[in-house]
C-alpha cells in the first residue's frame, strides 16, 4: 500500500483541515474539552453532527440516493484521521453510522433505506445496539429475548444490557429469537425497533468513571411491524455478523490518530512532571523506555490499521483483520493511560474536581474508561480466537 495521499486525496484533506479550523466548536481542539453535560449535550452533538453532514463529511461513501456523497473509501479514512487529530467532537450517531447503517445498506429493504439512512447521517435520529443480554455476551447466539408473530408483525419481550446510547436513542438494532426449535444460531431475527414504542423501558447503568453512557433495555410486549425485519425472519445471525464486522472495522482510523495524540500528551505529561531528585519524569530512564515502547506500538497499530484498510479496499467488506487492531488498541490504551498515572506518582489518586489533581483528573478518567475497551466490541479472549482461527488459520479451539 502507498501511504502517500494522491493529489485528489491531499486536496480533500486540506479542505477538511480548513473546515475543521473554521468550524471546531469553541473550547475544542485541546486536551479536556468543553462538551456540555446534561440535556444540552445531546443538542450540542446533534447540531455538530448536522454541520458535519451538511459540509459533506458524513456518509462519505454511502450512495447519493440515501443521502450519502459516494466518495472513495480513502476519504472516509482521511476524515476519521483528521477528526481524531483535531480533537473534534464525534458525530452523535456512532452506532448508526458504524453498525446500523452499513447493515441496512447491505441487507435492508428500499423502504428501510429511504426511511432511516438520511436522518441517521444528519444526526437527527440516534441509534443503539440491542444485542447483549445478561446471559448472552460473547456467546451472543444464546440470547433469549423472544419475538412472537402478531398479525403482520411481532411482539417482543425480554431484556438487553450494556446498550450504549439507548438513553438517547430513537431506534435500536435488535436481535431476538423467533424460533427456539433449531440450533442456537438458527431462529434469530434482526429487527429495527422504535425506542419510543410502548413497552420499551431504558435504565441507565453507572460506570466506574461515574458516567452513565450505557443502559439496560427492558421490552414488555413491544410491537414491531413486520416491515421492520432486516433480511429474512429466522436468518438474523448472518445479518448480525455484518454489524459486528463493521463495528470492529470502524474502530480503526479514528483510534489510530487519537492514539498518536494521546502519546504526545503522555510525553508532554512526562516533560512537565517533576522527578524525585531533580529534573522531570522525561529524564527518568525507566519512563523513557516505557514511552519509547508505547510510541513503537502506536506506530505498529497505525500500520496494522492500514493493512486491514487495504484488505477492505480490495474486498469492499470488513474482514477478520479488524480484530487485530481492536485487540492491539485496547491493550495499548490501557497501558498508555496506566503509564500516565505512574508518571503522576502520588498525584494519581486525585481525580476530577480536586484542586491539586493533574489536568483535572483527565488521565484517571481515561484509565478507568479504558478498562471497558477489552470487553466492548468483542472481548480480548474472543478476538484472540478470531485472529488465531480466521487470520492465522490455526485449528478451531472448540
Ligand atoms: C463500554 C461497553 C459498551 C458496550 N456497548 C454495547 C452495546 O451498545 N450493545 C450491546 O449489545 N452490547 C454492548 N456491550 C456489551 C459487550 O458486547 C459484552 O460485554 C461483551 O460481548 C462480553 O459479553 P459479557 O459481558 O456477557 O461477558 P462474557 O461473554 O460472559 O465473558 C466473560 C469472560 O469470559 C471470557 N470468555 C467468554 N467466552 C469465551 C470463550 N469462548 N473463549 C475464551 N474466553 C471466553 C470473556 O473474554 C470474558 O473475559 C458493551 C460493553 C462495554 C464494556
Amino acid at each position: 500500500m502507498d501511504f502517500r495521499d494522491t493529489p485528489e486525496e491531499a486536496a480533500f484533506r486540506s479542505r477538511l483541515r480548513t473546515w475543521l479550523d473554521e468550524n471546531l466548536p469553541e473550547g475544542w481542539g485541546r486536551p479536556g474539552n468543553d462538551e456540555p453535560r446534561g440535556p444540552e449535550r445531546l443538542a450540542f452533538l446533534k447540531d455538530w453532527s448536522r454541520r458535519l453532514y451538511e459540509a459533506g463529511y458524513i456518509g462519505i461513501t454511502w450512495p447519493k440516493r440515501y443521502g450519502g456523497y459516494e466518495a472513495p473509501l480513502s476519504h472516509q479514512a482521511i476524515f476519521l484521521e483528521e477528526l481524531g487529530k483535531a480533537e473534534a467532537p464525534e458525530h452523535v450517531g456512532v452506532i448508526g453510522l458504524g453498525m446500523a447503517g452499513p447493515t441496512i445498506l447491505a441487507h435492508g429493504t428500499e423502504e428501510q433505506k429511504d426511511r432511516f439512512l438520511r436522518p441517521m447521517l444528519a444526526g437527527e435520529e440516534v441509534w443503539c445496539q440491542g444485542f447483549s443480554e445478561p446471559g448472552a455476551g460473547s456467546d451472543l447466539a444464546s440470547l433469549q429475548t423472544k419475538a412472537v408473530p402478531d398479525g403482520d408483525g411481532f411482539r417482543v419481550s425480554g431484556q438487553k444490557v450494556w446498550s450504549s446510547f439507548a438513553h438517547i436513542a430513537d431506534s435500536c438494532i435488535l436481535l431476538a429469537r423467533t424460533d427456539g426449535s433449531g440450533s442456537k444460531h438458527e431462529g434469530l431475527t434482526y429487527f429495527l425497533m422504535d425506542m419510543h414504542a410502548t413497552g420499551v423501558e431504558v435504565r441507565p447503568i453507572r460506570q466506574i468513571t461515574g458516567d452513565a453512557e450505557f443502559n439496560e433495555i427492558f421490552m414488555d410486549d413491544v410491537r414491531i411491524p413486520g416491515d421492520m425485519v432486516v433480511g429474512q425472519v429466522g436468518q438474523g445471525w448472518a445479518v448480525a455478523i455484518t454489524t459486528l464486522m463493521n463495528e470492529r472495522a470502524n474502530i480503526g482510523f479514528m483510534l489510530s490518530s487519537r492514539m498518536g495524540l494521546a502519546f504526545r500528551r503522555l510525553a508532554d505529561l512526562a516533560a512537565a512532571t517533576g522527578r524525585p531528585g531533580g529534573g522531570t519524569m522525561a529524564d527518568d530512564p525507566l519512563t523513557r523506555d516505557r514511552l519509547a515502547r508505547i510510541w513503537a506500538e502506536v506506530q505498529a497499530l497505525r500500520f496494522t490499521i492500514y493493512r486491514s484498510f487495504s484488505a477492505f479496499l480490495k474486498t469492499g467488506m470488513p474482514g477478520p483483520e479488524g480484530s487485530i487492531a481492536k485487540l492491539a488498541w485496547s491493550d495499548l490504551n490501557q497501558r498508555l493511560t496506566k503509564t500516565a498515572l505512574d508518571i503522576e506518582g502520588a498525584f494519581a489518586v486525585l481525580g476530577a474536581g480536586s484542586d491539586r489533581s493533574i489536568a483535572d483528573g483527565r488521565w484517571q478518567t481515561l484509565q478507568l474508561r479504558s478498562r471497558g475497551n477489552s470487553i466492548e466490541g468483542g472481548t480480548s479472549e474472543i478476538l484472540r480466537s478470531i485472529v488465531a482461527e480466521r487470520v492465522l488459520g490455526l485449528p478451531r479451539s472448540r
